[in-house]
């Protein structure tokens, strides 16, 4: 049914970069003759699922929304794909992103843009549109993403369906495409909060591939998700969250949301996270930095396109630059350069040793509010969906959309984007941010606005 739900819309969503048909009936069909014949199955045993294609598999290709990649198959699978297969979940494909999950909106992809399924001039979010607006257009029940900035939560905001960002470690990392090490983190994107912890409960986990994979077990989320008591429950209203800048429909659904949680028992607070102002620049100096560094590998020799220069020696230099001048994009080259500099010998203190100490501040900040506060909510994005085009050519406004999403990732706490409502007709999200280790909060609370 996913398949043929495909079929129909994706000509439009452009939500799938490549779709898996064979190998999702014949898992499918496995599943059918083991439950035929009484077997005992995983939970998750048939649904289907949509894989971000920063996540490496193996018979299918992996682009990473680069032309780089072009063709590239992947040796290996990640981690979370083998859980996957695992669990017998027939995978439907790889969805569509911005090139090295460098965006908002999606239209940072090499394949073209992925359309918003509430309205198909606006974008799905990014940097993971893609599983978004599968999930959003019912061409699947889950999907994976990767949220380094908030590419699950303000994708899973402007479509209308529940993102997660697990703690930092919870999670393992070996075989996503490095964008930022340090703040990479592999989620579920899904239609209900309880969807979400089932899935978080099949890819999460420690894993020796992962030197920052954490060793506890993964915890008891679904029946978190399924509890759904916030009787007592202390939330935090993050003052530098909201106000300026943050659209007032966003403001209208998010004043609903604390009063539904206060009829449900919770107890609302406000905090104060005053370095949270200075995260956004911060993450703008550490996120590129970072993947100049992870990028270099891609040379022309290790992976995927090779480009030789056109006139002139063919030095390893110079296939090395024909190569990346035209396989990486205008954003994925603006954050090379950006990175290089922010890194480069007498600048790295003033900007990526200052990023790192505004790190520093950040986590404090939430360590404050964790001493008042159970869990904190704030605004997912400070829009909904906008329309395709409207902040392409302008990289700070694009940058804006990540306001509230990019605190979680310097601190590695876990984050929930949860629908909030409707304003003009279009998805608000609900952000919660727990402890590090504490994700089964936010599904317990992330149950109450469904
Ligand atoms: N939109 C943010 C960025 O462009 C976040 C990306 C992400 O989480 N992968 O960096």
């Amino acid at each position: 049914a996913h398949l043929d739900r495909i079929a129909e819309v994706d000509g439009s969503v452009n939500a799938f970069l490549h779709v898996n048909t064979e190998e999702a009936l014949a898992v499918a069909a496995d599943v059918d003759k083991a439950r035929a014949a009484g077997e005992d199955l995983p939970v998750l045993a048939g649904v289907p699922i949509a894989i971000k294609d920063l996540i490496v598999t193996v018979g299918q290709p992996t682009t990473a929304g680069s032309k780089i990649l072009e063709g590239w198959m992947s040796p290996y699978d990640a981690t979370v794909i083998k859980k996957i297969r695992a669990a017998k979940m027939p995978m439907l494909g790889k969805t569509n992103l911005d090139e090295f999950a460098m965006g908002s909106s999606t239209e940072h992809s090499a394949y073209g843009p992925t359309r918003n399924p509430w309205d198909l001039d606006r974008i799905p979010g990014g940097s993971g549109g893609g599983s978004a607006a599968a999930v959003a257009a019912f061409e699947a029940p889950l999907a994976l993403g990767t949220d380094t900035g908030g590419s699950i939560r303000q994708p899973a905001s402007v479509t209308g369906s529940v993102g997660v960002k697990p703690t930092y470690g919870g999670v393992s990392r070996y075989g996503a495409i490095a964008m930022a090490s340090s703040l990479d983190q592999i989620g579920p994107v899904s239609r209900t909060v309880l969807d979400s912890a089932l899935l978080h409960e099949v890819i999460g986990g420690h894993d020796p591939h992962d030197s920052t994979s954490l060793t506890d077990p993964v915890g008891a989320l679904a029946e978190a998700a399924r509890n759904g008591d916030v009787r007592g429950l202390r939330i935090g209203v993050v003052r530098e969250l909201q106000g300026e800048g943050y659209d007032a429909g966003v403001q209208e659904r998010f004043d609903e949301s604390l009063e539904l949680l206060r009829g449900a028992g919770a107890e609302i607070v406000e905090v104060s996270c005053p370095n949270f102002r200075y995260a956004l620049g911060a993450y703008y100096l550490i996120m590129p930095s970072e993947a100049s560094s992870n990028l270099a590998k891609f040379d022309g020799v290790r992976y995927g396109q090779r480009v030789l220069p056109t006139d002139g020696p063919l030095t390893i230099e110079r296939v090395m630059g024909a190569t990346r001048a035209a396989g990486f994009g205008d954003e994925v080259k603006r954050r090379i350069i950006l990175g290089t500099y922010a890194l480069s010998a007498g600048y790295y203190d003033a900007y990526y040793g200052s990023a790192q100490k505004v790190r520093t501040l950040v986590q404090r900040d939430f360590d404050a509010a964790f001493a008042q506060a159970d869990v904190l909510i704030s605004p997912t994005a400070p829009t909904t969906a906008f329309k395709l085009g409207e902040k392409l050519d302008d990289p700070l406004a694009m940058y804006l959309n990540d306001v509230a999403t990019i605190p979680a990732n310097l601190a590695g706490v876990p984050g929930i984007s949860v629908p909030g409502g409707l304003a003009d007709g279009l998805p608000v999200g609900i952000q919660f941010l727990a402890p590090a280790r504490e994700d089964a909060r936010l599904y317990r609370v992330g149950h109450v606005l469904e």
